[in-house]
């Protein structure tokens, strides 16, 4: 089924009224651009030009992840449609107008009351959000969630994939330090391995025992005593126990995309393409200094290598590829004619695409991977 584009977005007349109201006011009054695309779960809006909007592929893919994450925490699914989502690229946020969230994070969820009356809101500037969908969901399946390390560590761990092995030198110390800021951190790595190693070693059903325990405003004292009623030990104790394993983040969403093979031994030489109704393209809607649409694509990685990695076009535009691990424990991003070198090692690696922008909805790239040592 193709999305269907209902409205262009215009700005309603309510702005005026609303920059004359108080900061909290003026948050759960902002206009809301219309829904352009429905899935089961997700009502989808874009403050950016919807006229070329291209989503079912990602919507259908962030319904299906909304299934695994509410059956991982042993719940039903939310209602239908009673996610909106509002997609703002980062040329369009404004306070004032468009963006609700705390400037000082790049997206938010916003339980319902905040923006609109009847159901909770995500914004992001990406076209889907896996971390900010886990918020939506855990709102449905175990509420509140108690203090911020709860609730980040939860979205991180079911959003996330790869190891915590690299944080545990510090982590009861740093979780402790954690636990005493009202305002979350910039860094939830303590939080997800706090929240990940609870769930690893009581299951999803003691969790959310532990979670209902909590209060929003607790802090050190206030956890580790729920800690203790729940679990019959000494929150220190068990953090020092914590710092001794790592966990695996469940990356309950699919490593996924087009399948592209090697061209020869050590190099992959290949122009990409993309339109809509490909079950790895999307387009979220059109806003200066971001690309018009995106594709994913993977290959299999045989032997560790340096490569160089690089992107061309003969169209140019606002263009960029981040290739990744399927276990996402690094990251490379190329712009467009740029080249560099990337170790990679034996295993599926996904590449994310951005491609220029052009009316027929259709892209074209190449992507160039030659090995250069050993
Ligand atoms: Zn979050």
């Amino acid at each position: 089924m193709r999305t269907q584009i209902k409205n262009k977005v215009r700005w309603p007349s309510a702005v005026l009224l609303v920059t004359a109201l108080a900061c909290e006011q003026e948050q759960s009054r902002l206009p809301t651009p219309d829904v352009v695309a429905t899935s089961r779960y997700i009502e989808y809006s874009t403050w950016a030009d919807p006229t070329l909007l291209c989503m079912d592929s990602q919507l259908a893919a962030a319904d299906l992840f909304v299934e695994k994450t509410a059956a991982f925490l042993h719940s039903d699914p939310p209602p239908v449609s009673s996610i909106r989502y509002i997609h703002v690229p980062e040329s369009l946020q404004d306070p004032a107008r468009t963006w609700p969230c705390p400037s000082s994070i790049g997206a938010c969820f916003l339980r319902e009351g905040r923006v609109l009356d009847d159901r909770s809101a995500i914004y992001s500037p990406r076209p889907m959000h896996w971390h900010e969908l886990v918020h939506a969901v855990a709102h449905h399946a175990i509420g509140r969630g108690g203090h911020w390390v709860i609730r980040e560590g939860l979205a991180d761990y079911l959003s996330q994939a790869g190891s915590t092995g690299a944080i545990l030198e510090d982590f009861p110390q740093a979780l402790k330090d954690d636990l005493e800021r009202e305002e979350p951190s910039s860094d939830y790595r303590m939080a997800t391995h706090f929240v990940g190693s609870v769930i690893e070693r009581y299951g999803i059903a003691r969790f959310k025992q532990f979670v209902a325990r909590l209060d929003s405003d607790d802090r050190w004292e206030g956890v580790s005593s729920a800690y203790a009623l729940e679990f019959g030990q000494d929150l220190e104790a068990a953090l020092a126990e914590m710092a001794l394993a790592p966990i695996t983040l469940k990356g309950l969403f699919e490593c996924e995309g087009e399948a592209i093979p090697w061209t020869s031994d050590g190099e992959l030489d290949v122009t990409l393409t993309g339109t809509c109704g490909d079950p790895f393209y999307v387009s979220p809607g059109v806003a200066e200094e971001t690309p018009g649409a995106f594709k994913t694509y993977v290959f299999d990685v045989s032997e560790s290598a340096m490569y160089e990695f690089s992107l061309t076009s003969s169209n140019p535009g606002t263009v960029y590829g981040m290739l990744q691990n399927c276990d996402f424990r690094a990251s490379w991003w190329v712009a467009l004619d740029e080249a560099r070198s990337v170790p990679l090692e034996p295993g599926k690696h996904v590449l994310s695409v951005g491609f220029p922008y052009g009316d027929d909805m259709l892209g074209e790239l190449d992507f160039r991977l030659s090995r250069l040592a050993p």
